[in-house]
């Protein structure tokens, strides 16, 4: 496996640029019709929906990236941030960011 901290910045990275397009497509419906295009209005407002869910969900996985990263920093990476136990690699390697051991996240 690769360097986690080089994984876990890679993802921030693209996680943010994510961000920055999905916050763009989640602003207020714009009024002017001829600025909608072909899209109706209430086709505009289901996007625009979609587009502030995402963007909150992106929000999490930034901050969670965010924490893993300043575990990197702390030198406790890849120990469970509830039992304290090492986390599980096949767990890691599906998700770099995650907090928890296999166990933790059961209960
Ligand atoms: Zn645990």
């Amino acid at each position: 496996m690769s360097d986690p901290r080089t994984l876990l910045e890679n993802r921030l990275d693209k996680l943010r640029e994510e961000l920055t397009r999905t916050a763009a497509a989640a602003a207020p419906v714009e009024l002017d019709q001829t600025a909608q295009g072909r899209l109706s209005r209430m086709d505009a407002m289901q996007q625009q929906a979609m587009a502030a869910s995402l963007a909150e969900r992106l929000r999490t996985e930034i901050r969670k990236t965010a924490a893993a990263l300043d575990r990197v920093a702390a030198g406790t990476y890849g120990e469970c941030c509830r039992c304290g136990d090492e986390i599980e690699a096949l767990r890691l390697a599906a998700d770099p960011a995650t907090p928890f051991c296999a166990g933790c996240v059961k209960d």
